[in-house]
């Protein structure tokens, strides 16, 4: 007693007390943003997969000439070497996300020629494009090349052209003033397909129209164009969700799937493959229309499409209980199986749903 009176007074808290209260149950909250978002309108897509022509720089050329000096009118030949030409590289870094900033042709620099008075040229420089972690190199006919799945793993896209040898090089016994010298030799030229392997932790598989633009808009600070009419998303969103243990989750807004997309109808199997770079799966069901049948067709085409999505992380959320219709489907289907029913519009239950979310991310944690 009189221990907890000392305690008191030293205001600490016995450790009884602190075990009880990390015993509890603890599930990390989203975090509120407090920064206004921005009102600019300039929609940033997440481009995951891209097409470079990596050009790399020619070598310079050799140099040809002859040093005349003063005292000795032929002093034989100082044509210098010309320099590299510059290889075009690609690095996995955690330092970028995605390859938006990879443009469609990458060019390097070409080595200087060589010069007189044996001045070799100068080489040039690297390019060094920055790719995600887990990009997968191919070439044009779809084969794999490369994996760059550990951080500064580099893959030479294309190498540059060797510097071509000035005249100083051809001097000989017998040759003592030759006047040949070699060209720089061109660099490689090739096209590859780039695309990252894990898109987003959390991918939002829906019909078109059934929020999940708004979803993300609600839920993030990404900014994907919403309107009432299908296929206004062409490109994967992606937006972060924040949560008090300082943990992100990635959650990728998907372009809508159709029945039969499997088979490539609407906007196609490029979307299917978005899906499976997803470590786990959100099933947005629109609320206003028969949400079991959108689920059973829903998950028909990604089961079709790939056997193992089956078995990922997902859970299934009906979309727009604030309308009436949205509110007795849910309540219908929540018989059934499992679901959770949100309003991305208004905000209804959205914490819930991200709560769920991190549960998912967590299990699914590699
Ligand atoms: P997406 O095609 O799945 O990305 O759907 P969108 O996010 O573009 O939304 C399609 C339409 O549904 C828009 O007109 C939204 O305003 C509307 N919508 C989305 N969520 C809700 C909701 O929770 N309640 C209501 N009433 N309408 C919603
Ligand atoms: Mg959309």
């Amino acid at each position: 007693m009189r221990l907890l009176n000392l305690f008191k007074r030293l205001q600490i808290t016995p450790i009884s007390q602190t075990t009880r209260f990390f015993a509890q149950e603890y599930t990390p909250k989203p975090l509120r943003s407090l920064k206004a978002k921005s009102t600019r309108n300039t929609v940033q897509y997440y481009v995951d997969a891209c097409r470079v022509r990596a050009v790399a720089g020619n070598g310079g050329d050799g140099c040809i000439s002859f040093l005349s000096a003063w005292c000795k009118e032929h002093a034989g030949p100082d044509g210098g070497d010309g320099g590299h030409g510059g290889h075009v590289i690609f690095q996995a870094t955690h330092s970028v996300k995605s390859l938006n900033h990879c443009r469609s042709v990458v060019q390097a620099k070409h080595g200087q020629r060589g010069d007189n008075k044996d001045c070799t040229g100068k080489n040039a420089e690297h390019v060094v494009v920055p790719v995600p972690l887990g990009t997968i190199v191919k070439d044009a006919s779809g084969r794999v090349l490369a994996d760059l799945d550990t951080e500064g793993v580099m893959f030479v896209a294309a190498r540059g052209g060797a510097g071509g040898r000035g005249n100083k090089f051809f001097l000989t016994d017998t040759e003592q003033a030759p006047d040949v010298a070699e060209l720089g030799a061109t660099g490689e030229t090739h096209s590859y397909s780039l695309s990252v392997r894990s898109l987003a932790h959390v991918g939002l598989v829906g019909a078109p129209n059934a929020g999940k633009s708004t979803l993300l808009r609600a839920a993030t600070r990404a900014r994907p164009a919403v309107a009432p009419y299908p296929f206004t998303t062409l490109q994967p969103h992606i937006g972060m969700v924040q949560y008090d243990d300082y943990e992100q989750v990635a959650i990728a807004d998907l372009p809508g799937l159709i029945p039969g997309s499997h088979k490539n109808y609407g906007l196609g199997i490029q979307f299917l493959q978005h899906v499976e770079r997803c470590r786990g799966l959100i099933y947005l069901l629109d609320g206003s229309t028969d949400p079991q049948e959108q689920y059973e067709s829903l998950s028909f085409e990604v089961a079709q499409y790939n056997a193992d999505l089956a078995d990922r992380p997902q859970c299934i959320v009906v979309n727009k209980i604030d309308l009436p219709e949205g509110k007795k489907n849910f309540e219908s289907l929540k018989k059934q199986m499992q679901v959770i029913g949100i309003s991305a519009k208004t905000g209804q239950n959205l914490v819930e749903l991200l709560k769920v979310v991190r549960r998912m991310y967590d299990s699914g944690k590699s």
